[in-house]
């Protein structure tokens, strides 16, 4: 008899979430065709599947040859009662400490844009007090101990009545570094504003809403055309040289294709540090959002990345080790005029082996030990500055050129790729290393950013969260 084949490798098992009913179901992990599937089964919703990447082989990179041991908050904050992702957190079983901490001080906004996981608007008009704001601060350096980046966010932040008085709160802590998420309208419209905020710099930055060159993906993201918005507040950027990133929503068929576009602009401007791409994710307000449609993966941006600009080889754009399936990175640098990525600094014999396509690293404990530290998301401008002359000083052959000058941090230029899981994309082990984490306002828990916005923002936690959990057989 003819063996049955599946049309595909079988991977691993995994748990992952029916995107309906949001109940744990088991799941396999799957590669066929070079792209790797979540196969799901809900015993009520049925089968489902999920493309997680659609470049296998970089995946696997990041699965296997980009893993190091987890770094541990300080102090969890909840027990294992219900399971994972039911007992955020941060409980004793998550994998990653938070590289970077939000802090969401308010929910009003003076946009309504048609994709807000926040759910925001101009009609929400509850801010954070100061000292619920304190408390959500306090729970952070708790289990950071130094926080090396703390994200104000929102809504729109600025707009918090007490907002100066919040960072000089964030300020009287051991926080490295802190970020301001903003859709720029304050820093555009209002005299004086931005140099207010360069009082904070150096260890302070912009992450500055910048979906689009062109006026439709912007009506289609942020309901406006806000193109003289970011001209107005990157000239005023530019005039203070105050360290901004420019931070991408990708939903696929809108903007996809301008991502090398966007990195040009980026170079181009004095302020800027770097570009952060995110893949839309299926939470909040996603107003004409077809996730059959409009998402993308990691892999899908990267390899339009890779397409559009020609900055970047494929060795350049590596997995984040805290959490390779959902971060990428790829350094360069902006020296006279010219733009260099990591790689063009580096024999490629030294780095790249051309047969993995991928970088040489293991052999060398203190290179791997300084690729990681570099390729993190929890470094500022100035951090990534000397994290990237480290790496530069170990390669062999490098020191007598450009390591031999240690870049400055605004020399530095990074893009990143920060994928958030969702209904569709999230499972158990892939949660378990997320750094990116949020305060909850209740001040005693600090919760994955991908599982906030399912199961613990506003009031998720009563209305869907606590029929899951008790579903489950926990006491
Ligand atoms: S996502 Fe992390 S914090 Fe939340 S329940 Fe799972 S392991 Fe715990
Ligand atoms: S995405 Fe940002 S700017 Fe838009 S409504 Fe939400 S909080 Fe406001």
């Amino acid at each position: 008899m003819t063996p049955r084949v599946r049309p595909y490798l079988f991977y691993g098992a995994t748990q992952a979430l029916c995107a309906t009913c949001l109940r744990i179901v088991q799941a396999k992990e799957v590669i066929e065709d070079g792209k790797v599937f979540l196969l799901k089964r809900c015993p009520q919703h049925g089968p489902e599947k999920v493309l997680v990447a659609e470049d296998a082989a970089y995946w696997r990179l990041g699965r296997e040859k980009f893993l190091k041991p987890p770094e541990q908050v300080v102090q969890p904050n909840t027990a294992h009662r219900y399971g994972c992702p039911y007992d955020c957190g941060i409980c004793p079983e998550h994998e990653q400490h938070g590289c970077l901490s939000l802090l969401e001080i308010t929910d009003h906004c003076n946009l309504r844009c048609p994709t807000c996981y926040a759910g925001s608007g101009p009609e929400r008009q509850t801010h954070r007090s100061l000292a619920v704001i304190e408390g959500m601060l306090d729970r952070i350096v708790a289990n950071e101990v130094e926080p090396d980046i703390v994200q104000l966010s929102g809504g729109e932040p600025t707009l918090h009545p007490e907002f100066f008085a919040v960072l000089d709160a964030c300020r009287r802590r051991p926080i490295r570094h802190l970020m301001l998420n903003t859709n720029g309208v304050r820093i555009a419209t209002e005299a004086g504003f931005a140099e207010r905020l360069a009082d904070y710099a150096p260890r302070f930055e912009v992450y500055l809403q910048f979906d689009s060159l062109e006026e439709a993906p912007l009506k289609a993201l942020r309901g406006a055309d806000l193109r003289s918005v970011r001209e107005k507040a990157l000239a005023k950027l530019n005039a203070l040289n105050l360290s901004t990133t420019l931070v991408v929503t990708v939903r696929k068929g809108l903007n996809d294709g301008e991502l090398g576009r966007i990195i040009d602009f980026a170079l181009q401007q004095r302020c800027v540090r770097g570009v952060t791409f995110q893949p839309v994710q299926d939470a909040g307000r996603n107003d004409g959002f077809d996730p059959a449609i409009h998402r993308l993966t990691l892999s899908e941006v990267r390899r339009r990345i890779l397409e559009q600009s020609p900055i970047f080889r494929p060795e350049d754009l590596i997995p984040v080790p805290c959490h390779p399936d959902c971060l990428a990175m790829a350094y360069a640098l902006k020296r006279d005029g010219k733009v260099t990525p990591l790689t063009g600094l580096i024999d490629p014999q030294v780095l790249i082996d051309g047969g993995r396509n991928t970088i040489v690293y293991e052999a060398d404990a203190s290179l791997r030990t300084e690729l990681f530290k570099a390729f993190s998301t929890n470094h500022s401008p100035h951090s990534a500055a000397g994290a990237l002359h480290r790496l530069l000083c170990c390669l062999p052959g490098i020191g007598a050129v450009a390591g031999a000058v240690a870049p400055s941090y605004d020399q530095v230029f990074r893009v990143i790729i920060m994928q958030f899981l969702d209904r569709h994309s999230l499972d158990l082990r892939n949660v378990r290393k997320s750094c990116v984490h949020i305060a909850h306002p209740d001040g005693r828990r600090i919760i994955p950013f991908d599982t906030y916005n399912l199961f613990y923002r506003d009031d998720l936690e009563q209305r869907v969260l606590a029929p899951l959990r008790a579903g489950t057989q926990a006491p």
